[in-house]
């Protein structure tokens, strides 16, 4: 989600610092002292607006959830909605590339990474910049506990068909796949995004959960 730069984000994130990591590498490691607790932690990558970590965290507080985004500006859109609302002490947010993860959690502490509707890149030459590249399951794959799960939804069938293989390839467990999340028996509890929201009238839902197992 790219928008026009609002040259006030990184202030109001900077202003935000109990919520927002700007530069969460000083917490390799340490993420349960921030959250103080012993809880698991789940990740969502490519945040964008953060409907879909906010509505989570509200159902799960004994889960700590991180919404990760690159860019400032969709960052805060999502810590503004955050504010508005009531406090959830399991949410935190961390503006960074998907690419450093490896940087910033250490081996195994992540339980769950959730990839929702991340860019599709369609053409070929840029297939080495989508999500599912093996070079960012690398990344997943050392910082998930090794029953970790990685949860990805796309309506973009070419690129639900490129991470399948992709996965595949890698040697990845799969738990489930799914065709048609919202016409599925057993996905009641399936929490919608705001490109969900956006696109699921116009066709299926796809969805991918695997592990990397040892
Ligand atoms: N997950 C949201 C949803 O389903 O509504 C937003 C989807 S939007 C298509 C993809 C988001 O991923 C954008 O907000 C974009 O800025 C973010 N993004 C893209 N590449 C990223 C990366 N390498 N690391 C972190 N976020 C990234």
């Amino acid at each position: 989600m790219r928008l026009r730069n609002n040259p006030d984000a990184m202030p109001f994130l900077q202003e935000h610092a109990d919520l927002v990591f700007i530069n969460p590498r000083d917490h390799l490691g340490k993420w349960h002292e921030v959250f103080g607790n012993n809880n698991p932690i789940a990740i969502e990558i490519g945040m964008g607006k953060g409907d879909f970590i906010i509505e989570n965290a509200r159902r799960y507080p004994n889960i700590n959830f991180i919404g990760i985004e690159k860019y400032s500006t969709v960052l805060t859109i999502a810590v503004k909605k955050f504010l508005e609302m009531e406090t959830l002490p399991n949410l935190r947010f961390m503006k960074e590339d998907a690419a450093v993860l490896g940087e910033v959690f250490a081996e195994g502490e992540i339980d769950t990474v959730y990839l929702n509707f991340s860019d599709p890149w369609p053409k070929k030459r840029h297939s080495k910049r989508r999500l599912t590249y093996s070079s960012f399951l690398d990344v997943y794959k050392s910082i998930l506990k090794d029953e970790g799960h990685l949860i990805f939804k796309t309506d973009n069938r070419p690129f639900f068909e490129f991470s399948l293989v992709s996965m595949n390839n890698y040697g990845a467990r799969f738990h489930d796949v799914c065709l048609d999340l919202h016409h599925s028996e057993g996905y009641e509890d399936n929490v919608m995004t705001e490109y969900e929201k956006k696109f699921s009238p116009f066709g299926p839902i796809y969805r991918i959960d695997i592990d990397f197992g040892d």
